[in-house]
Protein backbone atom coordinates (compact mmCIF):
# COMPACT_ATOMS: atom_id res chain seq x y z
CA UNK A 1 0.00 0.00 0.00
CA UNK A 2 2.93 2.51 -0.04
CA UNK A 3 3.14 4.80 -2.35
CA UNK A 4 5.64 7.41 -3.89
CA UNK A 5 4.95 11.04 -2.40
CA UNK A 6 4.61 13.88 -5.15
CA UNK A 7 8.53 13.42 -4.63
CA UNK A 8 10.19 11.00 -6.67
CA UNK A 9 12.79 9.60 -4.07
CA UNK A 10 10.31 9.39 -1.28
CA UNK A 11 8.55 6.12 -0.79
CA UNK A 12 6.06 6.64 2.03
CA UNK A 13 2.58 5.30 3.56
CA UNK A 14 1.46 9.00 4.89
CA UNK A 15 0.05 12.28 3.53
CA UNK A 16 0.29 15.51 4.98
CA UNK A 17 -2.14 17.90 6.62
CA UNK A 18 -2.83 20.12 8.94
CA UNK A 19 -2.41 19.11 12.55
CA UNK A 20 -4.51 19.76 15.63
CA UNK A 21 -2.82 21.69 18.74
CA UNK A 22 -1.41 24.43 16.38
CA UNK A 23 1.71 22.26 15.27
CA UNK A 24 1.26 23.54 11.56
CA UNK A 25 1.24 20.73 9.31
CA UNK A 26 1.85 17.03 9.99
CA UNK A 27 2.05 13.54 8.03
CA UNK A 28 -0.98 10.88 8.11
CA UNK A 29 -1.18 7.55 7.69
CA UNK A 30 -2.87 6.40 4.68
CA UNK A 31 -3.46 2.85 5.95
CA UNK A 32 -2.83 1.32 8.69
CA UNK A 33 0.92 0.32 9.69
CA UNK A 34 2.55 -2.58 11.66
CA UNK A 35 5.54 -2.11 13.75
CA UNK A 36 8.77 -2.24 12.04
CA UNK A 37 7.11 -1.48 8.96
CA UNK A 38 8.37 2.36 6.58
CA UNK A 39 6.90 4.88 7.00
CA UNK A 40 8.64 7.34 5.06
CA UNK A 41 11.94 5.91 2.93
CA UNK A 42 14.05 8.83 1.66
CA UNK A 43 16.50 7.29 -0.99
CA UNK A 44 18.39 10.92 -1.88
CA UNK A 45 18.96 13.72 1.35
CA UNK A 46 17.85 17.44 0.47
CA UNK A 47 21.37 17.52 2.00
CA UNK A 48 23.67 15.22 4.23
CA UNK A 49 27.22 16.39 5.66
CA UNK A 50 29.27 15.31 8.19
CA UNK A 51 30.97 16.84 10.89
CA UNK A 52 33.66 18.27 11.24
CA UNK A 53 35.64 15.07 13.01
CA UNK A 54 34.00 12.79 10.93
CA UNK A 55 35.27 14.59 7.64
CA UNK A 56 38.66 12.63 8.12
CA UNK A 57 36.85 8.97 8.85
CA UNK A 58 34.29 8.81 7.19
CA UNK A 59 33.02 8.43 3.27
CA UNK A 60 31.16 11.53 2.38
CA UNK A 61 29.05 10.37 -0.33
CA UNK A 62 27.95 6.45 1.13
CA UNK A 63 28.66 8.20 4.65
CA UNK A 64 30.16 4.74 5.77
CA UNK A 65 27.70 2.14 4.24
CA UNK A 66 30.14 0.84 2.42
CA UNK A 67 32.93 0.68 4.79
CA UNK A 68 30.69 -1.28 7.29
CA UNK A 69 31.04 -4.22 4.95
CA UNK A 70 34.33 -3.56 3.27
CA UNK A 71 36.68 -1.45 5.70
CA UNK A 72 38.55 0.23 2.85
CA UNK A 73 40.48 3.24 3.21
CA UNK A 74 39.65 6.45 2.21
CA UNK A 75 41.03 8.36 -0.30
CA UNK A 76 40.60 12.53 -0.54
CA UNK A 77 39.39 14.25 -2.66
CA UNK A 78 42.20 15.47 -5.69
CA UNK A 79 41.25 18.58 -5.93
CA UNK A 80 40.51 19.86 -2.09
CA UNK A 81 41.59 17.64 0.17
CA UNK A 82 38.76 18.18 2.45
CA UNK A 83 36.07 15.36 1.79
CA UNK A 84 37.04 11.69 1.65
CA UNK A 85 35.59 8.47 -0.45
CA UNK A 86 35.53 4.76 -0.81
CA UNK A 87 36.03 4.53 -4.07
CA UNK A 88 35.75 6.29 -7.54
CA UNK A 89 32.33 5.01 -7.32
CA UNK A 90 31.52 7.01 -4.42
CA UNK A 91 33.39 10.17 -5.26
CA UNK A 92 31.69 10.36 -8.52
CA UNK A 93 28.63 10.08 -7.06
CA UNK A 94 29.26 13.19 -4.64
CA UNK A 95 30.76 15.12 -7.52
CA UNK A 96 27.52 15.04 -9.89
CA UNK A 97 25.47 15.59 -6.72
CA UNK A 98 26.81 18.59 -5.03
CA UNK A 99 31.23 18.69 -4.36
CA UNK A 100 31.84 20.03 -8.28
CA UNK A 101 29.83 23.50 -6.95
CA UNK A 102 31.59 23.44 -3.45
CA UNK A 103 35.28 21.83 -4.25
CA UNK A 104 36.79 25.94 -5.20
CA UNK A 105 35.11 27.03 -2.19
CA UNK A 106 36.88 24.41 0.19
CA UNK A 107 40.26 25.10 -1.59
CA UNK A 108 39.92 28.82 -1.06
CA UNK A 109 39.51 28.36 2.20
CA UNK A 110 41.67 26.76 3.19
CA UNK A 111 43.49 25.69 5.69
CA UNK A 112 40.26 26.90 7.60
CA UNK A 113 37.32 24.09 7.32
CA UNK A 114 33.95 25.14 7.52
CA UNK A 115 31.55 23.58 10.04
CA UNK A 116 28.77 21.50 9.14
CA UNK A 117 25.71 23.98 9.21
CA UNK A 118 27.40 25.99 6.88
CA UNK A 119 28.83 23.50 4.53
CA UNK A 120 24.84 21.94 4.27
CA UNK A 121 23.66 25.64 3.64
CA UNK A 122 26.22 26.58 1.16
CA UNK A 123 25.37 23.24 -0.16
CA UNK A 124 21.52 23.92 -0.61
CA UNK A 125 22.10 27.67 -2.00
CA UNK A 126 24.42 26.57 -4.64
CA UNK A 127 22.23 23.45 -5.46
CA UNK A 128 19.41 25.82 -5.43
CA UNK A 129 21.43 28.61 -7.89
CA UNK A 130 22.41 25.50 -10.44
CA UNK A 131 19.14 24.24 -10.93
CA UNK A 132 19.62 20.91 -9.24
CA UNK A 133 16.77 20.34 -7.06
CA UNK A 134 13.19 20.24 -8.72
CA UNK A 135 10.50 21.99 -8.42
CA UNK A 136 8.69 19.93 -5.96
CA UNK A 137 11.33 19.61 -3.69
CA UNK A 138 12.30 23.36 -3.37
CA UNK A 139 8.30 23.77 -2.93
CA UNK A 140 8.05 21.27 -0.47
CA UNK A 141 11.45 22.91 1.48
CA UNK A 142 10.31 26.61 1.29
CA UNK A 143 6.79 26.21 2.86
CA UNK A 144 8.37 24.61 6.25
CA UNK A 145 8.31 27.42 9.43
CA UNK A 146 11.92 29.48 9.80
CA UNK A 147 10.32 30.53 13.06
CA UNK A 148 12.10 33.78 11.92
CA UNK A 149 9.87 35.50 14.64
CA UNK A 150 11.24 32.81 17.44
CA UNK A 151 14.33 33.38 16.53
CA UNK A 152 14.36 37.17 16.82
CA UNK A 153 13.82 37.18 20.72
CA UNK A 154 17.29 35.60 21.17
CA UNK A 155 19.93 38.55 19.48
CA UNK A 156 22.67 35.28 19.64
CA UNK A 157 20.59 33.12 18.03
CA UNK A 158 20.23 35.60 15.33
CA UNK A 159 23.48 37.16 15.29
CA UNK A 160 24.73 33.49 14.51
CA UNK A 161 22.07 33.05 11.16
CA UNK A 162 23.06 36.54 10.39
CA UNK A 163 26.72 35.56 9.96
CA UNK A 164 26.53 32.12 8.99
CA UNK A 165 24.49 33.49 5.79
CA UNK A 166 26.54 36.55 5.19
CA UNK A 167 29.63 34.29 4.73
CA UNK A 168 27.51 31.71 2.76
CA UNK A 169 26.43 34.20 0.05
CA UNK A 170 30.35 35.24 -0.46
CA UNK A 171 31.48 32.16 -0.60
CA UNK A 172 29.01 30.91 -3.44
CA UNK A 173 28.88 34.29 -5.15
CA UNK A 174 25.32 33.41 -6.10
CA UNK A 175 22.59 36.08 -7.01
CA UNK A 176 20.30 34.79 -4.13
CA UNK A 177 19.74 37.68 -1.72
CA UNK A 178 21.01 37.21 2.41
CA UNK A 179 17.53 37.18 3.22
CA UNK A 180 16.73 34.08 1.51
CA UNK A 181 19.91 32.72 2.85
CA UNK A 182 18.96 33.48 5.95
CA UNK A 183 15.97 31.62 5.92
CA UNK A 184 17.51 28.46 4.49
CA UNK A 185 19.51 28.73 7.12
CA UNK A 186 16.76 29.11 9.95
CA UNK A 187 14.90 26.68 8.07
CA UNK A 188 18.01 23.85 8.23
CA UNK A 189 18.62 24.56 12.11
CA UNK A 190 15.17 24.15 13.01
CA UNK A 191 14.59 20.95 10.66
CA UNK A 192 17.22 19.11 10.64
CA UNK A 193 17.84 15.55 12.00
CA UNK A 194 21.37 14.29 13.43
CA UNK A 195 22.64 11.93 10.10
CA UNK A 196 24.09 8.50 12.37
CA UNK A 197 25.50 5.42 10.64
CA UNK A 198 23.53 1.66 11.07
CA UNK A 199 24.67 1.48 14.30
CA UNK A 200 23.30 4.99 15.57
CA UNK A 201 26.28 6.94 15.98
CA UNK A 202 25.81 10.32 15.28
CA UNK A 203 28.19 11.59 12.39
CA UNK A 204 26.63 14.73 10.91
CA UNK A 205 23.58 17.02 9.67
CA UNK A 206 20.78 15.82 7.25
CA UNK A 207 17.97 17.34 5.94
CA UNK A 208 14.37 16.14 4.16
CA UNK A 209 11.75 18.42 4.04
CA UNK A 210 8.92 15.65 3.58
CA UNK A 211 10.48 14.28 7.13
CA UNK A 212 10.40 17.30 8.56
CA UNK A 213 6.91 17.54 8.34
CA UNK A 214 6.74 15.08 10.72
CA UNK A 215 6.09 16.46 14.37
CA UNK A 216 7.02 16.08 17.75
CA UNK A 217 5.24 13.53 20.52
CA UNK A 218 7.05 12.59 23.93
CA UNK A 219 4.99 9.75 23.18
CA UNK A 220 5.91 8.84 20.01
CA UNK A 221 5.04 6.16 17.40
CA UNK A 222 7.78 5.99 14.79
CA UNK A 223 11.51 6.37 15.10
CA UNK A 224 14.10 7.62 12.72
CA UNK A 225 17.28 5.64 11.19
CA UNK A 226 19.74 6.09 8.22
CA UNK A 227 21.57 3.37 6.06
CA UNK A 228 23.93 5.44 4.49
CA UNK A 229 22.16 8.04 2.87
CA UNK A 230 18.61 6.81 3.01
CA UNK A 231 16.33 7.96 5.62
CA UNK A 232 13.99 5.20 7.72
CA UNK A 233 11.00 6.58 9.45
CA UNK A 234 9.69 3.49 10.92
CA UNK A 235 6.64 2.47 13.40
CA UNK A 236 7.75 1.41 16.49
CA UNK A 237 3.82 0.90 17.35
CA UNK A 238 0.57 0.10 15.10
CA UNK A 239 -0.27 2.94 13.45
CA UNK A 240 -4.33 3.19 12.29
CA UNK A 241 -4.93 4.50 8.73
CA UNK A 242 -5.43 8.34 9.47
CA UNK A 243 -3.67 8.29 12.94
CA UNK A 244 -0.98 11.60 12.77
CA UNK A 245 2.72 10.10 12.77
CA UNK A 246 5.22 11.19 15.41
CA UNK A 247 9.05 11.10 16.30
CA UNK A 248 10.75 12.43 19.09
CA UNK A 249 12.98 15.52 18.76
CA UNK A 250 14.73 15.01 21.82
CA UNK A 251 15.49 12.26 24.91
CA UNK A 252 11.75 11.59 26.15
CA UNK A 253 13.06 9.62 29.12
CA UNK A 254 14.15 12.91 30.62
CA UNK A 255 11.37 14.04 33.28
CA UNK A 256 8.23 16.39 32.43
CA UNK A 257 10.33 19.96 33.22
CA UNK A 258 13.20 18.89 31.69
CA UNK A 259 11.44 17.96 28.08
CA UNK A 260 9.18 21.16 27.78
CA UNK A 261 12.53 23.08 28.57
CA UNK A 262 14.43 21.55 25.59
CA UNK A 263 11.42 21.94 23.15
CA UNK A 264 10.02 25.48 23.83
CA UNK A 265 14.11 26.68 23.93
CA UNK A 266 14.93 24.55 20.45
CA UNK A 267 11.69 23.58 18.47
CA UNK A 268 9.99 26.80 19.81
CA UNK A 269 6.87 24.98 20.68
CA UNK A 270 4.52 23.92 24.18
CA UNK A 271 4.85 20.20 24.25
CA UNK A 272 1.05 19.16 24.77
CA UNK A 273 1.67 15.34 24.00
CA UNK A 274 -0.20 13.00 25.43
CA UNK A 275 2.90 12.47 27.95
CA UNK A 276 2.98 15.75 28.95
CA UNK A 277 -0.61 16.48 29.59
CA UNK A 278 -0.08 14.13 32.62
CA UNK A 279 2.69 16.44 34.35
CA UNK A 280 4.99 14.35 36.46
CA UNK A 281 2.14 11.32 36.88
CA UNK A 282 4.65 9.17 34.58
CA UNK A 283 7.27 6.67 35.33
CA UNK A 284 10.11 9.57 33.61
CA UNK A 285 9.19 11.49 36.97
CA UNK A 286 8.54 8.62 39.24
CA UNK A 287 10.74 7.86 42.78
CA UNK A 288 10.70 4.70 44.30
CA UNK A 289 8.75 5.72 47.51
CA UNK A 290 7.39 9.43 47.98
CA UNK A 291 10.81 11.48 49.34
CA UNK A 292 10.31 13.04 52.73
CA UNK A 293 12.66 15.73 51.53
CA UNK A 294 11.97 16.63 47.92
CA UNK A 295 14.75 18.68 48.44
CA UNK A 296 18.14 16.20 49.04
CA UNK A 297 16.53 14.61 45.89
CA UNK A 298 17.13 18.44 43.91
CA UNK A 299 20.56 19.01 45.18
CA UNK A 300 21.35 15.07 44.45
CA UNK A 301 20.32 15.48 40.95
CA UNK A 302 21.44 18.60 40.01
CA UNK A 303 24.88 17.22 41.49
CA UNK A 304 24.76 14.02 39.09
CA UNK A 305 23.99 16.04 36.28
CA UNK A 306 26.99 18.71 36.87
CA UNK A 307 29.39 15.62 37.02
CA UNK A 308 27.44 14.46 33.67
CA UNK A 309 28.18 17.70 31.94
CA UNK A 310 31.49 17.94 33.17
CA UNK A 311 32.28 14.64 30.88
CA UNK A 312 30.46 15.04 27.88
CA UNK A 313 31.48 18.77 27.72
CA UNK A 314 34.93 18.88 28.58
CA UNK A 315 38.34 16.54 27.35
CA UNK A 316 39.13 14.48 30.15
CA UNK A 317 40.89 11.23 30.31
CA UNK A 318 38.64 7.87 30.25
CA UNK A 319 39.85 7.52 33.92
CA UNK A 320 38.63 10.79 35.07
CA UNK A 321 35.16 10.34 33.02
CA UNK A 322 34.80 7.03 34.99
CA UNK A 323 35.28 8.32 37.95
CA UNK A 324 33.56 11.27 37.67
CA UNK A 325 30.53 8.90 36.46
CA UNK A 326 30.53 6.43 39.00
CA UNK A 327 30.74 8.99 41.85
CA UNK A 328 27.90 10.43 40.00
CA UNK A 329 25.63 7.35 39.96
CA UNK A 330 26.96 6.84 44.07
CA UNK A 331 24.74 9.96 44.84
CA UNK A 332 21.98 8.97 42.74
CA UNK A 333 22.09 5.55 44.76
CA UNK A 334 22.37 7.12 47.98
CA UNK A 335 18.86 9.17 47.67
CA UNK A 336 17.86 5.18 48.38
CA UNK A 337 14.84 6.87 46.38
CA UNK A 338 16.34 7.05 43.17
CA UNK A 339 15.05 4.16 40.20
CA UNK A 340 17.71 2.78 38.15
CA UNK A 341 15.36 3.85 35.02
CA UNK A 342 14.81 7.35 35.73
CA UNK A 343 17.10 10.12 34.42
CA UNK A 344 20.00 10.81 34.69
CA UNK A 345 20.73 7.70 36.15
CA UNK A 346 20.48 5.70 32.58
CA UNK A 347 22.87 8.35 31.05
CA UNK A 348 25.62 8.29 33.65
CA UNK A 349 25.39 4.55 33.10
CA UNK A 350 25.51 4.81 28.85
CA UNK A 351 28.49 7.16 29.35
CA UNK A 352 30.16 5.28 32.27
CA UNK A 353 30.12 2.00 29.28
CA UNK A 354 31.34 4.29 26.45
CA UNK A 355 34.43 5.66 28.79
CA UNK A 356 35.20 1.73 29.95
CA UNK A 357 35.05 0.55 26.29
CA UNK A 358 37.65 3.26 25.25
CA UNK A 359 39.96 2.20 28.05
CA UNK A 360 39.08 -2.03 26.71
CA UNK A 361 38.26 -2.53 30.32
CA UNK A 362 35.54 -5.08 29.31
CA UNK A 363 34.64 -7.01 32.11
CA UNK A 364 33.44 -4.23 34.03
CA UNK A 365 31.55 -2.62 30.56
CA UNK A 366 29.83 -6.22 30.49
CA UNK A 367 28.17 -6.03 33.61
CA UNK A 368 26.92 -2.48 33.09
CA UNK A 369 25.66 -3.35 29.74
CA UNK A 370 24.11 -6.79 31.30
CA UNK A 371 22.39 -4.35 33.85
CA UNK A 372 21.47 -1.89 31.30
CA UNK A 373 19.78 -4.88 29.29
CA UNK A 374 18.02 -6.71 31.55
CA UNK A 375 16.89 -3.84 34.13
CA UNK A 376 16.73 -0.54 32.00
CA UNK A 377 15.99 -1.23 28.43
CA UNK A 378 12.69 -3.01 29.15
CA UNK A 379 11.40 0.16 31.02
CA UNK A 380 12.57 3.09 28.76
CA UNK A 381 12.30 1.18 25.40
CA UNK A 382 9.63 -0.82 23.63
CA UNK A 383 10.74 -4.21 22.56
CA UNK A 384 11.09 -2.58 18.32
CA UNK A 385 12.81 0.39 19.46
CA UNK A 386 16.52 0.83 17.83
CA UNK A 387 18.18 1.71 20.60
CA UNK A 388 17.31 -1.20 22.57
CA UNK A 389 18.33 -3.87 19.84
CA UNK A 390 21.54 -1.62 19.74
CA UNK A 391 22.32 -1.98 23.42
CA UNK A 392 21.54 -6.06 22.65
CA UNK A 393 24.20 -5.81 20.19
CA UNK A 394 26.76 -4.15 22.61
CA UNK A 395 26.31 -6.95 24.94
CA UNK A 396 26.37 -9.73 22.09
CA UNK A 397 29.76 -8.32 20.97
CA UNK A 398 31.24 -8.53 24.92
CA UNK A 399 29.91 -11.39 25.01
CA UNK A 400 31.89 -12.42 21.90
CA UNK A 401 34.94 -11.16 22.99
CA UNK A 402 35.38 -12.04 26.80
CA UNK A 403 34.58 -15.80 25.12
CA UNK A 404 37.59 -15.26 22.44
CA UNK A 405 40.32 -13.16 24.52
CA UNK A 406 39.11 -13.91 28.19
CA UNK A 407 39.41 -11.61 31.20
CA UNK A 408 42.05 -9.04 32.74
CA UNK A 409 43.80 -11.02 35.50
CA UNK A 410 43.09 -9.02 38.70
CA UNK A 411 39.69 -6.59 38.54
CA UNK A 412 37.40 -7.51 40.76
CA UNK A 413 34.85 -7.47 37.73
CA UNK A 414 36.11 -10.12 36.05
CA UNK A 415 36.27 -12.53 39.15
CA UNK A 416 32.61 -11.54 39.68
CA UNK A 417 32.12 -13.31 36.13
CA UNK A 418 34.10 -16.03 36.89
CA UNK A 419 32.40 -17.00 40.13
CA UNK A 420 29.29 -16.80 37.78
CA UNK A 421 30.08 -19.35 35.77
CA UNK A 422 28.27 -17.99 32.94
CA UNK A 423 28.92 -19.90 29.91
CA UNK A 424 29.49 -17.27 26.98
CA UNK A 425 28.80 -18.98 23.87
CA UNK A 426 24.83 -20.04 24.90
CA UNK A 427 24.58 -16.50 26.78
CA UNK A 428 25.93 -15.10 23.36
CA UNK A 429 23.74 -17.63 20.73
CA UNK A 430 20.45 -16.53 23.54
CA UNK A 431 21.14 -12.81 22.59
CA UNK A 432 21.66 -12.71 19.11
CA UNK A 433 18.72 -15.43 18.50
CA UNK A 434 16.24 -13.18 20.35
CA UNK A 435 17.68 -10.08 17.90
CA UNK A 436 17.35 -12.13 14.57
CA UNK A 437 13.90 -13.19 15.71
CA UNK A 438 12.67 -9.63 16.50
CA UNK A 439 14.45 -8.25 12.93
CA UNK A 440 10.80 -8.18 11.03
CA UNK A 441 9.31 -6.09 13.71
CA UNK A 442 12.28 -3.96 14.42
CA UNK A 443 12.99 -0.18 13.86
CA UNK A 444 17.01 -0.87 12.88
CA UNK A 445 17.97 -0.05 9.84
CA UNK A 446 18.36 -3.05 6.59
CA UNK A 447 22.66 -2.57 7.35
CA UNK A 448 21.94 -3.34 11.23
CA UNK A 449 19.85 -6.23 10.45
CA UNK A 450 22.11 -7.42 7.51
CA UNK A 451 24.87 -7.85 10.39
CA UNK A 452 23.01 -9.38 13.11
CA UNK A 453 21.85 -11.83 10.75
CA UNK A 454 25.04 -12.67 9.59
CA UNK A 455 26.17 -13.15 13.22
CA UNK A 456 23.66 -15.39 14.42
CA UNK A 457 24.09 -17.66 11.30
CA UNK A 458 28.01 -17.88 13.02
CA UNK A 459 27.62 -18.49 15.72
CA UNK A 460 24.65 -21.52 15.61
CA UNK A 461 26.84 -23.12 13.06
CA UNK A 462 29.65 -23.08 15.13
CA UNK A 463 27.32 -24.96 17.35
CA UNK A 464 25.98 -26.67 14.99
CA UNK A 465 29.76 -28.06 13.97
CA UNK A 466 29.84 -28.98 17.33
CA UNK A 467 27.46 -31.26 16.97
CA UNK A 468 25.09 -28.84 19.38
CA UNK A 469 21.85 -26.91 18.84
CA UNK A 470 21.22 -24.43 21.09
CA UNK A 471 17.57 -24.31 19.35
CA UNK A 472 16.79 -27.90 21.31
CA UNK A 473 18.68 -27.87 24.21
CA UNK A 474 16.13 -24.62 25.64
CA UNK A 475 17.08 -25.82 29.59
CA UNK A 476 20.64 -25.14 29.46
CA UNK A 477 19.96 -21.97 27.53
CA UNK A 478 17.78 -20.97 30.48
CA UNK A 479 19.95 -21.67 32.96
CA UNK A 480 22.59 -19.84 31.45
CA UNK A 481 19.80 -16.75 31.25
CA UNK A 482 19.38 -17.47 34.95
CA UNK A 483 23.25 -16.78 35.71
CA UNK A 484 23.67 -13.88 33.83
CA UNK A 485 20.29 -12.32 35.94
CA UNK A 486 22.26 -13.39 39.20
CA UNK A 487 25.21 -11.82 38.19
CA UNK A 488 23.50 -8.42 37.48
CA UNK A 489 21.83 -8.88 41.09
CA UNK A 490 24.87 -9.42 42.46
CA UNK A 491 26.65 -6.35 40.44
CA UNK A 492 23.97 -3.62 41.29
CA UNK A 493 24.31 -4.61 45.27
CA UNK A 494 27.70 -3.87 45.25
CA UNK A 495 27.51 -1.00 43.14
ZN1 LIG B 1 31.70 5.54 0.19
ZN1 LIG C 1 37.09 18.55 -3.36
ZN1 LIG D 1 5.56 16.00 25.28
Amino acid sequence: MSSQSHLPSVTTKTVPGPAPNGMGNGLFATTDIKVGEDVVHAKVPFVAVLDKPRLDDTCSACFGKRQMETGTELKACTGCRIVKYCDRTCQAKDWKFAHSLECSVFQKLKPQVLPNNARALLRMVLRTWKGKYTTQELGVFTNLETHIQDIQESQAHLDRLNLTSKAVKSYSETNMTQEAIMAYAARLDINSFNLTTAMYDRIGLYLHPYAALINHSCDYNATVGFDGEELFVKAIRPIKKDEQIFISYIDTTTPNEVRRKELSERFFFDCKCTKCTKGTDTPEDKFTTTPKDPSTLETAEKQALELLQEVTKSDLNPEEEIKKMESAMQILKQTSNWPLTRQPYPALRDQLILSLLSINNFSKAFLHTAIRYLRIDPVLFSPAHPIRQLHAWVLAKLAIYLSQEGFESNSKEASLIQQSELNFHYVLWYILADLASRQGESCTVPSFKRLVGANFAQVHNEFKANGMDPSTSKAVVSAEWKKLERLVQVALDQE
